[in-house]
């Protein structure tokens, strides 16, 4: 189903968008990531995306929001992005959680040709629990989340973040 919240912005609910998943999430630290991109049958590789995280023994599926169809931002002459936000427990670290996301993007083959240019899928770490953390390699919560439409919209269909 698709529900168009303006000339620009439209979003879809599907089987796996929004959904709440059963998980025990005792001791495990939560976390927001965000999800999109921007080439191909993005419907199908989320799908694809979430069925990685549930085979994962260190990672439990809590809720994923729905899909939020909007422009791109910086390079503007690309496909409108498809974002959502996942929530996860794990007992894995920030920085452990990253090595994981990066090598999932590098599976779904991400090309990046040029920053804020055509992707095939883009994983970002939003919230880990109500951490602050500020590496050279991470910064948690993600820099730029309150600017972003892929991220605070998603996020408002999702129970309680903080
Ligand atoms: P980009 O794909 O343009 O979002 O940049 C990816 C790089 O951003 C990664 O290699 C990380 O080292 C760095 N990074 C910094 N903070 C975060 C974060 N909160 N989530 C994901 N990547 C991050």
């Amino acid at each position: 189903m698709k529900h168009k919240l303006n000339d620009n912005l439209t979003l879809i609910y599907n089987n796996y968008f929004p959904k709440r998943f059963q998980t025990k999430t005792i001791k495990q630290n939560i976390i927001h990531i965000g999800i999109g991109g921007n080439i191909g049958d993005m419907e199908k590789r989320f799908q694809k995306l979430l069925s990685i995280f549930q085979q994962h023994n260190l990672i439990n599926l809590i809720q994923t929001s729905p899909l939020l169809i909007n422009p791109a931002f910086g390079y503007i002459k690309q496909n409108n992005f498809y974002n959502a936000v996942i929530s996860i427990s794990s007992i894995y670290s920030a920085k452990e959680l990253l090595k994981f996301l990066l090598w999932v993007e590098k599976r779904f083959k991400r090309v990046r040709l040029f920053k804020d240019g055509p992707r095939t899928l883009d994983l970002d770490i939003i919230f880990y629990n109500n951490d602050k953390i500020n590496t050279k390699s991470l910064k948690v919560p993600h820099l730029h989340w309150k600017k972003r439409d892929s991220v605070i919209i998603p996020l408002l269909f999702m129970d309680r973040v903080w």
